[in-house]
């Protein structure tokens, strides 16, 4: 009778104390990152300057660099951990919209030099809308497709 008391007592204390599995992890990061910011491009964008600083400091060996590149990755951390998600994408925004012609150079650059070689950007004189004409064609009159504004253009 004794020990069988003893055994029940075991069996609750390990039920009370449950082992950790891997997709107990999950639920609880995830239960962790609701309501918070998550990964967006800024803070992506963060990362990667980070990482390059690093990169680069292998060679410079400077301590505001060392310093710089922490700051940028602990920005990003700041950012995905964030609970002001309304102002976190306020900032996403205003970084996607300024990065705008940039981004396909940093998405596949390849992809974009070829596009920056076949055709070429012009933007309409009326409404400022990005039109894209085909390169080496001559003088061309191009009609904007939002207000249907024609201009001359050197392709
Ligand atoms: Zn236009």
């Amino acid at each position: 009778m004794q020990r069988k008391s003893t055994k029940d007592s075991n069996k609750q204390n390990s039920r009370t104390r449950p082992k950790p599995t891997s997709g107990d992890l999950t639920r609880r990061v995830n239960e962790w990152m609701r309501g918070r910011n998550g990964a967006d491009a800024l803070a992506n964008a963060f990362v990667w300057v980070s990482l390059l600083l690093y990169i680069v400091n292998i060679f410079a060996r400077l301590t505001w660099l060392w310093w710089l590149a922490l700051a940028c990755l602990a920005y990003a951390w700041w950012r995905m951990t964030s609970r002001n998600i309304q102002a976190r994408t306020r900032e996403n925004e205003a970084f996607l919209s300024h990065t705008g012609t940039l981004r396909p150079w940093l998405q596949d650059t390849s992809a974009a030099w070829r596009e920056a070689r076949a055709y070429k950007h012009l933007k309409c004189p009326k409404c400022g809308q990005r039109v894209r004409v085909p390169r080496h064609k001559g003088k061309l009159l191009v009609s904007c497709p939002k207000c249907h504004t024609k201009f001359d253009a050197r392709s």
